[in-house]
């Protein structure tokens, strides 16, 4: 169907899907309930969402049928697809790692020489081994790869880690990374010919830098006696110079900052050493820089 929309694919169920749409809804796209349907189109914005296995988007994006897609970079890079990543998203956070049975965990890369190296990751498993100059064999297997190494087809696994149960369960333990991954915006190499699609795109990417920047960011407000000023600006780690405010009380003064949201842990016991009080943090919905 051409209505002349831009087409985002994403992952219709898995990991991806529920925080891609949650992120797509933070834009602004009033998006209705997409939980059956192939394709829904957005009421307020020219997009189309294509719901798929994860696995198909990088190919559909490079061959057009999708525009753009949000996808793992794991599976940008495993798939190989000719298309440009556009952003990262923040998300899905999830790391390839080598894993060993307990009593033989390789400790660092040059101990993978002469192995059998399970995965269903074989073409980024294949790079890094070809990057560090490791001659190993790689088998590919499609699922539960942590049975490999008891069923005797492997010696060593490469998969996803998150927590480390199923490697556990499986008396493996995990040895080291070799590949970092997170969600992507990926797009179609030949979009910018499209005019109108491509000023979607841009328009899709300014309010998400927008959205992530105000999710990593919060809005500090404090009260500072005016003797102690230049050692609480030192403190605060601000993206743009702080707002100073006058007091009705005389001895103080308002500071008000965005600050990186990690960093207000760090310095809060320096400001309350330096007198600040009155702390306030508050979230920010959005962000223009
Ligand atoms: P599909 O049915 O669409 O093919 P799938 O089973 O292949 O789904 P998921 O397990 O839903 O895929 O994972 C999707 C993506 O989420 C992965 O490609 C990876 O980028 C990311 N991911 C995988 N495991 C984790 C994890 N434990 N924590 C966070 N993100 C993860
Ligand atoms: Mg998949």
């Amino acid at each position: 169907m051409e209505n002349g929309n831009l087409k985002l694919a994403l992952q219709k169920k898995g990991r991806l899907s529920d925080r891609s749409i949650e992120l797509l809804k933070h834009c602004g796209l009033d998006i209705e309930t997409y939980s059956e349907r192939l394709m829904v189109t957005v009421r307020n914005y020219n997009v189309d969402l294509l719901f798929l296995r994860d696995d198909d988007i990088p190919e559909y994006v490079q061959d057009g049928v999708a525009d753009i897609g949000i996808v793992g970079e794991d599976v940008v890079y495993e798939k190989q697809s000719d298309i440009i990543v556009s952003e990262k998203l923040g998300f899905g956070r999830c790391r390839l790692m080598i894993a060993a049975p307990n009593d033989n965990v390789p400790e660092e890369p040059s101990d993978l020489k002469g192995k059998t190296i399970a995965t269903s990751y074989p073409n980024i498993l294949k790079k890094y081994l070809a990057e560090n100059k490791i001659d190993s064999k790689v088998i590919e297997i499609s699922g539960s790869v942590e049975i490999a190494p008891s069923l005797g087809v492997a010696d060593l696994i490469c998969d996803i880690v998150s927590t480390g149960t199923t490697l556990m369960m499986n008396k493996l333990k995990k040895s080291f990374t070799v590949f970092e991954s997170e969600a992507v915006l990926i797009s179609n190499k030949w979009l910018q010919e499209d005019k109108e699609k491509y000023a979607v795109l841009n328009d899709l990417l300014l309010r998400i830098r927008s959205v992530l920047s105000a999710k990593n960011s919060k809005y500090l407000m404090m009260n500072v006696p005016k003797k102690n000023l230049d050692k609480v600006i030192g403190l605060i780690p601000s993206l743009k110079s702080p707002t100073i405010l006058h007091l009705a009380d005389e001895e103080s003064l308002a500071v008000h900052a965005v600050i990186p949201s990690e960093q207000f842990w760090k310095i809060i016991g320096d400001l309350k050493a330096a007198g600040a009080s009155g702390i306030l943090l508050f979230p920010i919905e959005n962000m223009i820089i």
